[in-house]
């Protein structure tokens, strides 16, 4: 056997704070920033036209063909919007994989939101505005400023607006680009802009599952029927079941019942009743083991109903099978977890582009679109488009585009610095 050569365990890549310093000085880098200072006006325009444009859980379509135009005008290639709804622009370098550039274009808001987006000063307000607003305008200012300073970076850059980020969109936009064979294996990094700010970098995918758990009856008169099975009884034994299960403060798992409902007057028994359940969790298999959990405390709450049923019921004429509670598990939401590995080059880069910029960001843990690509092991982050906002997912929304040259310029190294731009 042979000795290993030395050069084959170091980093084949320079070392990256002097590469991503290396970059910040080149001339055409320079310019993009002084394109970002200079531009700023063009950057709250497209932010306000792409939150005009209804973008609801499932009707992103409009804003969809919104964004393709603008990909067009500012050059990217081969624009295209798929099945779903996502839209593409490549801008192309050399070799066959991409380091992809995302943001969602999906909002909380339903289609019938006034969407009355307006500036005062430096601020932006209006539903959606940050959240992602900033992150679509963040995406079209780096297309911007790559078509302008014509820097020769080496990978080719793959620009995408997603569908379906936010709640029961469960992350279909991502989930569905990560599925398609054209770009399952060809996406090397993901940078995804999600809202405002520069002081963060979602590395860590905090994983969920979500259920809806509805239990069925045959329901009655609360004096006559008395001794039928109640499907709020088995419900709430159901519910102490999963409140009793231990979980570990690390791995952080969590557990909610956020919703009830069921019954429909003080002296019916009920026919049904049902529960929606979140299960949160950074490792699968605690999310794994508290819906085993749920299952089994449902199985045995509803066994231990339909029993005290059929003893009621020996003192009277037997009753059939649809006398008895039936469950159900309607799996609502699914959001796999994941972590960038602490060696990970897109980590490095992103701390190594902080450091140059001054940028004081700390690492966290979140369900973002991240979540897909950390999934299945590849190398993302999620970061905010600079600025800063507030009142996310409510009509008071809001963004300030001060300090957005920031984001911008943190995007646009991170970017070159993965793509490799020549000596
Ligand atoms: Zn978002």
């Amino acid at each position: 056997m042979e000795p290993i050569p030395q050069q084959a365990l170091s980093d084949s890549h320079p070392p990256v704070l002097e590469e991503v310093a290396r970059l910040a000085g080149l001339p055409e880098v320079r310019a993009a920033f002084g394109r970002f200072r200079a531009q700023e006006s063009q950057f709250a325009q497209w932010q306000m036209e792409a939150t005009r444009v209804a973008a609801p859980p499932f009707g992103e379509a409009a804003r969809g063909l919104w964004l393709a135009e603008r990909f067009r005008e500012l050059g990217l290639l081969d624009v295209q919007v798929d099945e779903v709804g996502n839209v593409f622009g490549i801008r192309p370098g050399h070799g066959s994989r991409y380091v992809a550039l995302s943001a969602h274009i999906d909002t909380v808001f339903p289609a019938a939101t006034p969407l009355h987006i307006r500036q005062q000063g430096s601020r932006l307000y209006g539903p959606g505005v940050a959240d992602n607003g900033a992150g679509i305008a963040a995406m079209l200012a780096v297309a911007s400023a790559l078509a302008r300073a014509r820097i020769a970076h080496s990978l080719p850059f793959l620009f995408i607006g997603n569908v379906g980020e936010e709640g029961e969109g469960d992350l279909r936009g991502m989930r569905h680009v990560f599925a398609t064979p054209r770009w399952r294996d060809a996406i090397a990094y993901s940078v995804i802009v999600d809202g405002a700010g520069t002081d963060t970098v979602v590395a860590e995918a905090l994983g969920s599952r979500r259920f809806e758990v509805i239990v069925r009856g045959p329901g009655g008169h609360s004096w006559s029927d008395f001794g039928a099975p109640n499907p709020i009884i088995a419900l709430a034994r159901a519910i102490e079941v999963l409140s009793q299960t231990p979980v570990p403060a690390s791995p952080k798992t969590t557990f909610n019942v956020g919703v009830i409902r069921g019954g429909t007057s003080v002296n019916s028994i009920p026919e049904s009743a049902s529960m929606r359940v979140d299960l949160r969790s950074t490792s699968m298999a605690e999310i794994d083991r508290l819906e085993r959990m749920l299952r089994l405390g449902l199985e045995q709450a509803v066994a231990l109903e339909n029993r005290a049923a059929a003893q009621h019921e020996n003192r009277r004429p037997p009753q059939p099978p649809s006398r008895m509670l039936q469950s159900e598990v309607l799996e609502i939401g699914n959001r796999p977890a994941g972590e960038l590995a602490a060696d990970a080059r897109l980590l490095k880069v992103i701390r190594a582009v902080d450091a140059q910029l001054g940028n004081n960001a700390q690492v966290q843990r979140a369900s973002t679109d991240a979540n897909i690509p950390l999934s299945l092991g590849r190398e993302a982050i999620a970061i905010g488009g600079g600025g800063s906002g507030g009142g996310a997912h409510t009509l008071q929304e809001w963004f300030d585009c001060d300090g957005r040259g920031l984001g911008l310029r943190r995007i646009l190294l991170t970017l070159l610095a993965l793509s490799g731009v020549g000596e």
